[in-house]
């Protein structure tokens, strides 16, 4: 595939990168590998794996030292999946059964046990095939002699591949891996988190037609579009460039302003921060200026494995989370499952509405040895850090009081022991079933403060499932009812001197933050990529203008209309 031609993916990580195709392919060495005796493979196959383990173990603490905690997690996950005895026995069974060698059987082995992760029913889950084929990709490469991706990037150019492993990543120089293009991959693969991490635009998704790419041809990749141009004209090319020197001035531009205050026009201080997993996106927080994080997700430490983590491993988290954002409040979201996130260490019962059954503090509140510990971890890692707790899908006054009640026995285990804590912890709720916005006087007279999570509350106001792209035309955050819970959570909040965060994903659209602000929002929190554009549409704001807009957008009879005010 030569001839000029545009394939559209998925957009991962924004950028545009143009420069010579790079086709890596690090299986097809195993199909021509040689065979010996099959005991002589297996023992290959065990030193094999002995010496990858010792490679990542290396990349693993170097990671460490440097403070990379959470991309160290990715290489200790690594060794769990390497070592797992399941693949290994299979691989031998392979080599035993027949004329397999142990390249072969070792990447057949992987195949099988990724195939079975990409049938799961939980997009993070399947996300972790990638993760398995890196490693028995490294092993093959071991065995044929092989090379990686950073062995093969001589000079700089734009990756295609299946997909790529965080190993790979890591290794490959920056200034050589101008971009990547996948035939596969998905938003939560530890590649395309990481490449977010590091600003290597990427597009994911293509299909097997990239993989057809000649080698050494001109790619024109738009992470943000999501599309990948194959030898574009010439006209095409000066365009892309064009767009790439913007871009880059663009983000200089915006570079410039990290340090000016988030107030608008008229001096209302509005505060911007950011929501995030992991210790990375803390990072790129403070790079992008956040003041501190809005919203801690605490899913992904709870989700890969088999155990639950435990209460110290907590605590690293979050008083890692602290120490990229330090002195600034870090709110942090006890545990959200259920609905579509599965606990493999706590299987969930299968239900015919999980969205509206057990999910978020319900679990949390009936499954105390859950919630007990993260609480504890909380309460300790606040004795050094602004640490704020934040309870998801909560709907009665009552679940906000049993929290309270199991917040206090945190608190009463703790002192007995004899451990610090935070002296005075914050306890918020998450506005994000309706029937919490209706009774936000009674909430807000008990919570310390208030976040909105307009992802779920459109969903439960518009009974719309969120996921469901066949009624993606119904599920409008911009939807006049989901605004009128808006305005009312902020009026009761303010009546009790609460404060007023937004955290889903409105808070990140420029285009609505006036709104926001008009109908009572104190504090924006988005994804790091958004803080710049945020930051600009809170410094162009007027209060009396965004008043006046909020008060015309609660009068509107449909989301089209505010939309339409809002252009
Ligand atoms: C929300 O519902 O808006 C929210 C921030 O939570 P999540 O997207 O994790 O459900
Ligand atoms: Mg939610």
């Amino acid at each position: 595939m030569s001839k000029s031609q545009i394939i559209c993916g998925i957009a991962a990580a924004p950028g545009i990168a143009i420069g010579p195709a790079l086709v890596f392919n690090p299986t097809a060495a195993a199909d021509s590998a040689h065979v010996g005796a099959a005991e002589d493979e297996v023992a290959r196959l065990d030193a094999a794996i002995i010496e990858v383990d010792e490679a990542i173990a290396e990349i693993e603490e170097q990671l460490r030292a440097q403070g990379k905690a959470d991309e160290a997690e990715i290489f200790g996950a690594h060794r769990m999946f390497l070592g797992d005895p399941g693949l290994r026995d299979r691989a031998v069974a392979l080599i035993s059964a027949g004329d397999q060698g142990a390249a072969q059987a070792i990447i057949a082995a992987g195949e099988e046990q990724a195939a079975e992760l990409l049938t799961l029913d939980d997009e993070y889950l399947s996300a972790r095939a990638a993760d398995v084929r890196d490693v028995v990709g490294q092993v093959q490469r071991r065995l044929t002699g092989a090379e990686g991706l950073a062995d093969l990037l001589a000079a700089p150019a734009v990756v295609v591949a299946r997909d790529i492993g965080p190993s790979d990543l890591m290794s490959a120089p920056r200034e050589l891996l101008l971009g990547f293009a996948l035939a596969e991959g998905g938003p939560t693969t530890h590649s395309t988190i990481l490449a977010r991490a590091l600003g290597i635009p990427a597009v994911i998704g293509l299909g097997d037609d990239v993989l057809r790419v000649h080698q050494g041809v001109t790619l024109a990749l738009d992470g943000a579009a999501g599309s990948l141009q194959i030898d574009p004209p010439a006209d095409e090319l000066t365009r892309l460039r064009g767009a790439q020197a913007d871009l880059d001035a663009h983000t200089a531009a915006m570079r410039a302003e990290i340090g000016l205050p988030t107030m608008t026009r008229d001096g209302k201080p509005v505060a911007l921060v950011a929501n995030a997993s992991t210790p990375a996106e803390a990072l790129a927080a403070r790079e992008w200026g956040a003041a501190g994080v809005g919203l801690l997700r605490t899913e992904l430490l709870f989700l890969e494995r088999p155990d639950l983590p435990g209460e110290e491993e907590q605590l690293g988290l979050y008083a890692a989370v602290a120490a990229e954002l330090p002195g600034t409040p870090i709110t942090v979201r006890t545990l959200d499952v259920g609905g579509d996130k599965h606990l493999p260490a706590f299987p969930l019962p299968h239900e015919e509405n999980p969205f509206l059954g057990w999910r978020g503090l319900r679990i949390g509140l009936s499954q105390p040895e859950i919630l007990m510990p993260q609480l504890r971890a909380l309460l300790r890692a606040g004795a050094a850090a602004d640490i704020r707790i934040m309870l998801p899908m909560v709907s009665t006054l009552d679940e906000l009081r049993q929290a309270k009640d199991l917040l206090r026995q945190a608190q009463a285990q703790l002192a007995e022991e004899g451990v610090e804590q935070a002296a005075s912890p914050q306890l918020g709720v998450m506005i994000e079933v309706p029937a919490a916005a209706l009774n936000a006087e009674a909430l807000a007279r008990e919570a310390d403060f208030f976040s909105i999570g307009t992802n779920d509350l459109t969903q439960y106001t518009l009974a719309c499932d969120r996921g469901n792209s066949r009624i993606k035309d119904l599920y409008q955050p911009l939807d006049p009812a989901v605004l009128r819970l808006i305005a009312m959570a902020c009026a009761a909040a303010h009546r009790h001197g609460r404060h007023v965060a937004i955290c889903g994903e409105l808070g990140g659209d420029p285009a609505a933050t006036a709104l926001l602000i008009g109908l009572g929002v104190d504090e924006l929190s988005c994804g790091p990529n958004s803080l710049p554009l945020v930051r600009a549409a809170i410094r162009a704001a007027d209060m009396g203008e965004a008043a006046d807009l909020a008060r015309r957008a609660l009068e509107c009879a449909s989301a089209a209309e505010v939309r339409a005010l809002l252009r």
